[in-house]
């Protein structure tokens, strides 16, 4: 018999916001560390056809892949601790798989047939959860279904996986089930009603968890007599219920299921053949206990519009926790409205204290001016500034309306009757009016310039980054910007666009038009993230 793929489900019951991507996520990072192939896709039964149009109020983050997928954020956790880069058909979407049916029949692929739920969209649902290791790459494939048990949008995909086990033999999947175990302080208990039931809305669509991992709080922990009750009353082996608590860091998460020997009881329950030995878990017991005891701490300013969400820049603080950690550094965040900044006279205040500035990517004008103040700011006052895509297109405008005296200097995208475009749409851009998968996506090259913190930070001169942004540098304006003192990091060469900029003079001036926060690894800190904080650090050194 040839190469048997396993698959693990992950379901969510009682509420959303468990954590359920992480348990995902720690999983992955476990069995990769004994050795095996994982991969983890994501199936999300809300309509929209991919996120990428979706409001990062209500969603958070865009993450982008190597080929261009927008994705939800859960991508990024799944990147983060499986070390591996994804690909479109590692997320998919009710949206997507209806889109996909719906282009067929207009097709007439399905000569005549009436489309149903089932079998056409349950078929789709299984096409692509096998289609990710369609070629063998994995030895485990983790699916992790979106929203929680008993929402109406999620049968389809529930009903696929009841399916997909029937024909792929139920011995080759698992089902984790993730829950809440409340504790409820007028009774001084915690309560397993809740999961019972999210189960039993399991059951009645024909699916039974092997595995119960269960959120508890505030040290209110799972116990064997809990866990008794919880396998007699959902079906489920006592020893296959597990418990993730609260922890400092989600990084931790890992390690809390292994001591309780969650990986191992996965592969016993699905026969695989493992290293016994697990790789990886020395290195995370390192780097959570550098975390919990930093020898020093720095404040970075993440200058945004979405402060009070900070789901929308996840993956930007995720890369500080890598990078600070990795320096043993805790790096304290203070979010600075840019709007409110627009009418602070103070900034002198508003800044003391701050070791690094850091401008995020955005869309819209909402915000640009105080974020065009603070790249200035930091440009005057020599703070490290990382302008990350949009916070690099500011970064540009101060630097020509400031220094080069370009008056008014702006992006087509704020000012579309600038008088000097320094930030402009390229022309094969123009015509695009849709809003859905219209912009610079995904990975491309940059060559970077010799003698430059990028080539210091990268150690080399070629590197691949991904992108997410319409607009660009203007190189009209680079001749007389350069003789100023910006200096270009890199270039894409092929299409001759600037990909970075720095500034001479400054000590750790950089501005990327790409988002390098996207492929910091829990396991290898983005070496841009890792040179911003060593130069956070030096600054509160030296000041
Ligand atoms: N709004 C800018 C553009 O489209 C920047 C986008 C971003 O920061 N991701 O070019």
């Amino acid at each position: 018999m040839g190469h048997q793929v396993k698959y693990i489900f992950v379901f969510g019951g009682v509420i959303s916001g468990l954590g359920k991507g992480i348990v995902a996520s720690s999983l992955g990072y476990l069995l990769k560390s004994k050795g095996l192939r994982v991969t983890i896709q994501k199936l999300d039964p809300y309509l929209n056809v991919d996120p990428g149009t979706m409001n990062p109020f209500q969603h958070g983050e865009v993450f982008v892949l190597d080929d261009g997928s927008e994705t939800d954020l859960d991508l990024g956790h799944y990147e983060r601790f499986i070390d591996d880069s994804l690909k479109s058909i590692n997320t998919t979407s009710s949206g997507r798989v209806y889109w996909d049916v719906l282009k067929r029949e207009r097709k007439g692929d399905y000569l005549g047939d009436t489309i149903q739920v089932i079998p056409h969209i349950t078929n789709e649902i299984k096409r692509r959860i096998l289609a990710v290791s369609k070629n063998d790459d994995y030895d485990i494939v983790i699916a992790e279904v979106g929203g929680t048990v008993g929402d109406i949008e999620g049968l389809p995909f529930y009903e696929a996986i009841r399916q997909f086990r029937l024909e792929i033999g139920k011995d080759n999947t698992a089902i984790i089930h993730t829950t809440l175990l409340p504790f409820i302080s007028a009774a001084g208990e915690i309560k397993t009603k809740p999961t019972q039931h999210s189960v039993m809305k399991l059951r009645e669509i024909g699916l039974e968890p092997d595995f119960l991992v269960c959120r508890t709080e505030h040290n209110n922990h799972l116990n064997e007599s809990l866990k008794q009750k919880l396998g007699l009353f959902c079906n489920v082996q006592t020893n296959n219920v597990f418990e993730s608590p609260d922890v400092e860091t989600i990084y931790e998460i890992p390690l809390v299921l292994h001591k309780q020997e969650f990986d191992s009881a996965i592969i016993k329950k699905l026969s695989i053949e493992s290293d016994s030995q697990d790789k990886n878990i020395e290195y995370l017991d390192d780097f959570v206990q550098k975390f919990k005891a930093p020898e020093s701490k720095v404040t970075i300013a993440i200058c945004g519009k979405y402060n009070e969400l900070h789901d929308a820049y996840k993956s930007i603080l995720e890369a500080l926790i890598h990078a600070a950690t990795k320096n043993k550094i805790k790096a304290n965040i203070k979010w600075i409205d840019s709007e409110k900044l627009e009418s602070n006279n103070n900034l002198n205040s508003l800044f003391s204290n701050v070791q690094g500035v850091l401008i995020p990517g955005g869309f819209g004008d909402r915000g640009i001016e105080g974020k065009i103040l603070s790249s200035k700011y930091a440009r005057e006052n020599k703070i490290p500034f990382f302008g990350i895509c949009l916070g690099m297109q500011c970064a540009v405008i101060d630097f020509a309306r400031n220094v080069c005296n370009f008056k008014n200097a702006n992006s087509t995208e704020f000012n579309v009757k600038t008088d000097h475009p320094v930030i402009d749409i390229m022309s094969d851009q123009i015509d695009i009016k849709d809003k859905g998968a219209t912009m610079r996506l995904g990975s491309y090259a940059c060559q970077i310039s010799k003698d430059s913190i990028l080539h210091s930070s990268y150690g080399k001169e070629s590197i691949q980054e991904r992108h997410r942004h319409r607009y660009e540098f203007n190189n009209v304006y680079l001749k007389e910007m350069e003789l100023n003192g910006l200096k270009v990091g890199g270039i894409n060469k092929k299409l001759n666009l600037v990909e970075a900029i720095e500034i001479d003079g400054h000590p750790w001036f950089v501005g990327v038009q790409f988002h390098p926060e996207l492929k910091s690894r829990l396991m290898s800190a983005h070496p841009l993230f890792d040179s911003f904080i060593q130069a956070a650090r030096e600054y509160k050194n030296s000041n």
